[in-house]
């Protein structure tokens, strides 16, 4: 009996075990799905504005760690943004955010990070890059967005951007440089537009 009864744990056992590993295998997948959906734009793939401010915080810190020299913060608009909309459609417009994204990830590829920070606003963060040099990857990003062509159900749609740039300064919360950026995207905008304020 005795050996009838060890012999019947030992089965519920093991395959309580493969159980509660196919169960935790599961859960790990799960984790990894619900991780990259809090951290990605679905529409366009780029990282959100969540994973944008991880990002900045480590900056930050190998910034005053000495480990790197600089950095730079950009905020990019679409121009005029909601007329594309009303002309072609919300799809269209979809379709026009998915291109320029397409742009910003081939010329920011290995120079730091693009996010969606909103609707039609990108965050650029240039790491270990001064404003001069982060001003020169924004001009091969401005002078690409301006040959862009969105074709849409055999329509052309040309669309332009304005760009704030600001080098990081020490000690300055980086909420601040956004802001900065942010303002001088704003003087871009009452200033004729598809250009870099820096
Ligand atoms: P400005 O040059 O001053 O930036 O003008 P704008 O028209 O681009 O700016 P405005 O803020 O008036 O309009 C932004 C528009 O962006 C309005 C909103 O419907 C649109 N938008 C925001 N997110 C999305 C999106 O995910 N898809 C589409 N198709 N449109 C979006
Ligand atoms: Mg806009
Ligand atoms: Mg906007």
């Amino acid at each position: 009996n005795t050996v009838f009864i060890f012999a019947e744990l030992t089965i519920i056992l093991i395959v309580f075990t493969q159980n509660s590993q196919q169960m935790e295998q599961k859960l790990m997948r799960y984790n990894k799905k619900l991780e990259y959906l809090a951290s990605v734009d679905s529409l366009t793939g780029l990282d959100n504005r969540y994973s944008m401010c991880t990002y900045l915080d480590s900056i930050v810190k190998e910034y005053n760690n000495k480990k790197i020299n600089a950095f730079s913060i950009a905020i990019g608009d679409i121009d005029f943004f909601k007329r594309v909309n009303d002309k072609y459609g919300h799809e269209a417009g979809d379709k026009v955010l998915c291109n320029v994204t397409e742009i910003f990830k081939e010329i920011m590829y290995g120079k730091g990070m693009v996010c969606r920070w909103g609707g039609e606003e990108f965050l650029f963060a240039f790491y270990n890059a001064n404003g001069d040099q982060a001003f020169e990857i924004l001009e091969e990003i401005l002078t690409r967005i301006n040959k862009l062509n969105v074709v849409y159900n055999g329509q052309t749609i040309r669309v332009t951007m304005t760009f704030g740039l600001t080098e990081y300064a020490k000690k300055l919360p980086v909420e601040d440089v956004i802001q900065e950026a942010d303002a001088k995207l704003y003087h871009g905008k009452g200033n004729g537009r598809n250009q870099i304020v820096y």
